[in-house]
Parts: C-alpha cells; sequence; structure tokens
C-alpha cells in the first residue's frame, strides 16, 4: 500500500509536498520521494519515514510549482530504492508518475513494452510500468499537435493494458497534471482545490486528511475508470474512461485509511463505528455477553466505541500502546512479531481482572497478534476473552496493494473459525458476517476479495498462485 500527492501549484511546491505526504504517511514508512517540475525535473527518494528522507535542503533543490510526492510500504524484502517512486521519463514528453495499488499482469505488460516498443522495464517497479505503458501510447500521437482528448485517448489505451488496481497521478511537463484510476476504483484518489490570490491551485492526494491539513477543499474522488486532467492554465477537464463495476477497496474502510478521512462521501471513523454496532447481534449471539469492551489501539478504538453503543457493556481501554516502536505486522517471521506485539501492546490491570473481556481488532490476519493478546489478558486476570474482528475471516490474498501475505500464512485461508478460535485460544471468536459487511457497503459498491475470494478483476486461480510466489520473492507495492 501506498500513498501519493500531486499538487498543481502557482508558487514552490516542495514544502508543502513534504508536509502532505507527512499526513500520508500511515500509508507507507518504508520510502518516501518527490518529484518537481520548473523546466526540468528535481528529484529526491529515499528509505525511510518522510521526516528522515527530506532536509530543509531538498526544498530549496525541488524547485517549481508541481510536483508529486509518494509514500511507499513496501512488503518484506524489497526496500530497495531504485523499486520506489516517483519514476520519471524523458521521452516523448517530460513524464513523471506515482501511483497507488499493484499491477496483476506485470510480467505481460513487461513483455509486450519491449517486443513491441522497444521499452525495457528493468525493475519491478509497477508505476514504471504503468508509465512507460502511457508513454509507448503518446508517441502514438503527434506530439506537435498533443490535444487533451490524445491524452484521454492514452488513459483508456493505458486501461487496457494494465490489470490490478492502481490510482495514479502523471506530471507531463509544461503540460499540467493527469490523474486517472483503474476501471474499478480499487484505491481511494481525491481532488482538491483552493483558492489564492493568484488564482484557484489543485492537489490530488490518496485521502482528504491530506487536502485538509494543506488546506484544499475535496472536490470530487478520481471514480472508476475516470480521469481528470488539469492544464497549464489551471482548467479542468474530465473524461470517463474504461469503466467496470465499482470496486472500491473495503478495506479502507476497515484498516487503511485515517479515521478523519472521507471516502466516497464517507467519514473513515463513521464508518468504523458502525461496523461496531453491526457486531452487536453476533456477539450477543456468541454467548454470555461480555462484562467489559476493550480495544486493540490503535486501530480497533472506533469498532469498539461502536459495539459498546449497541449492547450493554461499557467500552474501556484495557491495553497500553507504545506509540514509539514500528509495526508488528511486516516483521520477517512469526517469532518476531510476536515479540513486537509483546513490545507494543501491555493490559491494563484491574481493567480486565476477574471479567468477561471481548477484546475488539479491525482484523485478523495470521492471528499473531490475536493469540498473544489472548494470553496476555488471561495472564492479567481476564475470566474469559472473547476476540471479536469487526472484519470478517480474511480467507484470500489481496492482489491489489494490501499486504495480506499467502494463503499459508492467512489463519482462516483453509480452517473454521471454531478451529482458528482455538489456535488462538481465545473462550470465543466472533467474526463481522460477510452479509454484514456487504450490506452496509452495497451501495458503494466495494471490493471484498480478501473475504470473498470474488477478484473484480476476474483473476483465476493460475494467477492467484502465481501472484503469491511472486509476493513470497519480491513483494512489489505501490
Ligand atoms: P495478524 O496479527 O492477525 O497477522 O494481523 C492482524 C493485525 O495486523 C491487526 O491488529 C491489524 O490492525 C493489523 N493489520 C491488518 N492488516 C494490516 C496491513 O496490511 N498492514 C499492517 N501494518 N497491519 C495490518
Ligand atoms: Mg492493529
Amino acid at each position: 500500500m501506498c500513498g501519493i500527492l500531486g499538487i498543481w501549484g502557482r508558487d514552490q511546491v516542495a514544502a508543502e509536498l513534504m508536509l502532505g505526504l507527512a499526513t500520508l504517511q500511515h500509508r507507507g514508512q518504508d520510502a518516501a520521494g518527490a518529484i518537481t517540475f520548473d523546466g526540468s525535473f528535481h528529484v529526491k527518494i529515499g528509505r525511510g519515514l518522510v521526516s528522515e528522507v527530506f532536509a530543509d535542503k531538498h526544498q530549496e533543490r525541488l524547485r517549481g510549482p508541481w510536483g508529486l510526492g509518494h509514500v511507499r510500504y513496501a512488503t518484506m524484502g524489497s526496500t530497495d530504492v531504485e523499486d520506489a517512486q516517483p519514476v520519471h521519463v524523458s521521452y516523448p514528453y517530460g513524464l513523471a508518475m506515482v501511483h497507488n495499488g499493484n499491477v496483476t499482469n506485470f510480467d505481460e505488460v513487461r513483455e509486450s513494452l519491449y517486443a513491441e516498443h522497444h521499452r525495457l522495464v528493468s525493475t519491478s517497479n509497477d508505476a514504471a510500468l504503468i508509465l512507460y505503458t502511457f508513454a509507448a501510447e503518446l508517441e502514438k500521437c503527434d506530439l506537435r499537435s498533443l490535444s487533451i482528448l490524445d491524452l484521454f485517448g492514452c488513459v483508456e489505451a493505458t486501461q487496457r493494458a494494465i490489470a490490478g488496481a492502481y490510482s495514479a497521478v502523471c506530471l507531463i511537463a509544461g503540460r499540467g497534471l493527469l490523474a486517472f484510476a483503474d476501471p474499478h476504483g480499487i484505491r481511494p484518489l481525491v481532488l482538491g482545490r483552493r483558492e489564492t490570490e493568484a488564482g484557484p491551485e489543485y492537489a490530488f492526494a490518496s485521502e482528504t486528511t491530506c487536502l485538509d491539513f494543506l488546506g484544499f477543499e475535496a472536490v470530487e474522488e478520481v471514480g472508476p475508470g475516470c480521469a481528470i486532467f488539469i492544464d497549464g492554465q489551471g482548467e479542468i477537464h474530465r473524461h470517463q474512461g474504461v469503466r467496470g463495476r465499482s470496486a472500491f477497496c473495503v478495506f479502507e474502510f476497515i484498516y487503511f485509511a485515517r479515521e478523519d478521512s472521507v471516502l466516497r462521501g464517507r467519514v473513515v471513523a463513521e464508518e468504523r463505528e458502525r461496523m461496531g454496532r453491526a457486531l452487536a447481534s453476533p456477539v450477543a449471539a456468541a454467548g454470555t455477553p461480555p462484562d467489559v469492551i476493550i480495544d486493540v489501539p490503535a486501530s480497533g478504538y472506533f469498532f469498539a466505541v461502536g459495539l459498546a453503543s449497541a449492547c450493554d457493556a461499557p467500552f474501556r481501554r484495557g491495553l497500553a500502546k507504545n506509540h514509539h516502536i514500528g509495526r508488528s505486522f511486516i516483521q520477517p517471521t512469526d517469532e518476531e512479531r510476536r515479540r513486537s506485539v509483546r513490545l507494543k501492546l501491555n493490559p491494563i490491570r484491574g481493567v480486565v481482572d476477574g471479567l468477561r473481556v471481548a477484546v475488539v481488532d479491525d482484523s485478523i490476519v495470521r492471528g499473531v497478534t490475536s493469540r498473544r493478546l489472548v494470553s496476555l489478558l488471561r495472564a492479567a486476570g481476564a475470566r474469559e476473552v472473547v476476540m471479536v474482528s469487526a472484519a470478517p475471516p480474511v480467507r484470500y490474498p489481496c492482489p491489489y496493494g494490501i499486504d495480506m501475505s499467502t494463503r499459508d500464512e492467512i489463519i482462516a485461508a483453509r480452517q473454521s473459525p471454531d478451529a482458528v478460535r482455538r489456535l488462538i485460544g481465545a473462550d470465543g471468536l466472533v467474526y463481522q458476517p460477510l452479509e454484514s459487511l456487504q450490506a452496509l457497503y452495497r451501495d458503494v459498491g466495494c471490493c471484498d476479495a480478501c473475504f470473498s475470494g470474488e477478484y473484480p478483476t476476474g483473476l483465476d486461480a493460475e494467477a492467484l498462485t502465481r501472484i503469491e510466489r511472486e509476493k513470497d520473492r519480491s513483494g512489489r507495492a505501490g
């Protein structure tokens, strides 16, 4: 998963790019990069957090009023800077690109780019693949009289060639900023506008929290198959490109996006409370009501509050979190993940002592977090522990950019909920029923493939196995 930002401004943009990227830091912490344009491209990419990659000197060096930024969440083993973004080319136009998502037909597109256009993609970088595809299409146009319709035609050809999830922003040297999404609109991308004395300025960002911070008002989302171009004069041009059924990633609502963001017109925090309220009936069906409801901080909070508001048990904070250590989820081995969960979370004695405790997390993937927490809560005196997952059982890998690992690692991929309950050592285990989640998001049109196995881009078993194998090897991410 990654976070992207593109700014069409009228003055120097570097400082705002860096600040804006920091508000998207939750979407990726492994690498950060930015590119600006003032007649030439200026680039800075590095490993680590935004604050580690950019120093004051880069604000000076990254000159120009237009720019793109990226934060990267690589999965295991792919923290190479060569795979980081933004990417750029100088022919047939100066083009730079950032993207969020994951391409599912990488090898096929790479081969045809080489065979048909003599363009060699020598990294495993999805953004380079999308950019080269777009550039190869652009090359076919009459560049002296390149029209906006030509640009949109190139987007459509790119959408036909590239399968998977991608929300991208392309800076076209001297021409403007072009944003587009895959035909299903799997990943978020929002256009914001703000007024200045010199005229309006624009920004495309993965989440509205970034626009809020930079003072842009969210105007519209780049929906399924849509393309939006801001030209050199600041005029907005819209185009409906290749369109499939809407399949916005439901895991953005569950875990990935920040709680203050608005996605598809819905405030993420409110969505999490709604999902929490929907858990009341399966929790009631699971037997004796809990004495207390606690969250797994920070991602379980709104679900737990929602659940508590819909049943008789009180919500209390029963786990303290150390905010200063890295993520447990992407450690290389289970042993390291267990250790890191232990470092991160500790029960608050007295809150759980002698009680039947419902502990609410956003999701259970490998089950490492849940298993560790159940034993910690018992050691802190909990009489019984019911693990509650605001998401349905994760059963299938995500080929669209969320790091769900492979089926061998996903605890519910091949086991029943009761077997999972025994494995994590809980007295009860409650999952959000898939039908409840689907009912909540029917009108949005969401992808829930990680729960249902229904891939909106129609992946077959063979493609899935290939992607899992690739994931084991490299772990490309956007
Ligand atoms: P598990 O320990 O079961 O493998 O993972 C579940 C925990 O990881 C939950 O606490 C959840 O908040 C977190 N989680 C779920 N998906 C992701 C992800 O894609 N990335 C990261 N960093 N954490 C995740
Ligand atoms: Mg968590």
